[in-house]
């Protein structure tokens, strides 16, 4: 099994500076192969990996990109295999268009592969190419590592990410099987009756993060005051992330205890991205999260995951009777009463019990 473990690297100016412009080549290397298979696509031919692999050759024979021979050629190659899976997945309908990177966006990284153990932990330091020993902040033993992702945070701050095989400790599951209904108003109900609420920290994060936004748009552009403050917005944006992620952790491991079987909601994400209301926006990124934690970890413990279709209508149906009340639609409706079997229903409740047993007929199926 493989896992995902990150430590925050405290590289020197030297190393800072060459991880820098690795960025900067891997996005400019990203951006080309971008523009040479948006044109290949407008001709009506998807060109693929091969034809921008022969493109980063010729580049690298051109005088005017020799920098690029100075950073790992790995990483290089890297940025176009995940500009070829953003393709696959474009025109597989899972995700949108590829877009050209910017320097300013607050995600920056790039991945390199450990190829005859160039990749390896000595005592407080990571060996990576051509960086040499970076020191780190290692807090549990690794695994053989097969990639490392590194990032860079928009106030500044270096982590590794290490893909490391490891084996999991088998869990005795209680065999029991769960539904599970995420929405706005709670993070989720259960076919149980219990209702885990979003926390009241991130919550108070968020007020903090919208204020700050608010008090970014107002300064001028370019200007000394904006950088300080967008620095401000990026820090309380790293503190939701990692409240954020701390939670979710929580909870799915939770879940994957206790039960042997969940059913969720088969999620279309790329759509809910689309929704520029702030909360539901975040809603759904950490539903995505959290859903992709219970698959993960489903696969190291033998737990069952089944995503029930979103054209199954969870909230509307009665789940004593079956009654399609459509009324029920308006999310506002909380609470309703079936007319025909005049069962008392809790929205989110009675959802999460169907999603239950939609699951457990599609798994029997
Ligand atoms: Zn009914």
């Amino acid at each position: 099994m493989l896992k995902g473990i990150r430590f925050r690297a405290y590289p020197t100016k030297e190393q800072k500076d060459l991880i820098n412009r690795t960025l900067g080549c891997c996005r400019l290397i990203f951006n080309e192969g971008l523009a040479l298979r948006e044109k290949a696509f407008k001709q009506g031919d998807k060109a693929g990996y091969t034809a921008t692999s022969a493109m980063l050759t010729s580049l690298k024979k051109q005088d005017d990109f020799s920098f690029l021979k100075e950073v790992d050629s790995i990483a290089l190659q890297q940025s176009l295999r995940d500009l070829d899976a953003a393709y696959k997945n474009f025109f597989q309908h899972r995700a949108d268009k590829p877009v050209f990177k910017s320097k300013h966006n607050n995600h920056q990284s790039y991945r390199t592969i450990n190829q005859g153990n160039n990749i390896r932990i000595e005592g407080n330091r990571l060996k990576l190419p051509k960086l040499g020993y970076v020191k780190i902040k290692q807090s549990m033993s690794v695994g053989y590592i097969h990639n490392v992702t590194i990032e860079r945070t928009p106030t500044d701050k270096y982590f590794v990410i290490l893909n490391v095989d490891f084996e999991p400790d088998t869990i005795i599951s209680k065999g029991n099987a769960i539904g599970i209904d995420v929405g706005l108003k709670f993070f989720y109900s259960d076919s149980n009756g219990d209702i885990v609420a979003n926390p009241k920290h991130l919550e108070k994060s968020f007020k903090k993060l919208a204020r700050e936004q608010r008090r970014l748009s107002r300064k001028k552009k370019g200007s000394n005051n904006r950088n300080k403050q967008r620095r401000k917005v990026a820090l309380v944006h790293e503190k939701i992330t990692s409240q954020r992620d701390d939670f979710l952790q929580k909870q799915s491991t939770k879940l994957i205890r206790e039960n042997q079987t969940i059913c969720i909601e088969n999620l279309r994400v790329a759509n809910m991205l689309k929704n520029h209301k702030l909360a539901k926006c975040i809603s759904s990124v950490s539903w995505r999260k959290f859903f992709n934690m219970l698959e993960y970890k489903a696969k190291w413990y033998g737990n069952t995951i089944i995503k029930v279709p979103t054209m199954y209508p969870s909230s509307q149906t009665c789940s004593i009777c079956g009654y399609k009340n459509k009324l029920v639609k308006d999310l506002s409706v909380r609470k309703w009463e079936c007319p025909v079997c005049h069962t008392k229903h809790d929205r989110d409740y009675n959802a999460s019990i169907n999603i239950l047993q939609k699951g457990l007929q599609m798994q029997s199926a």
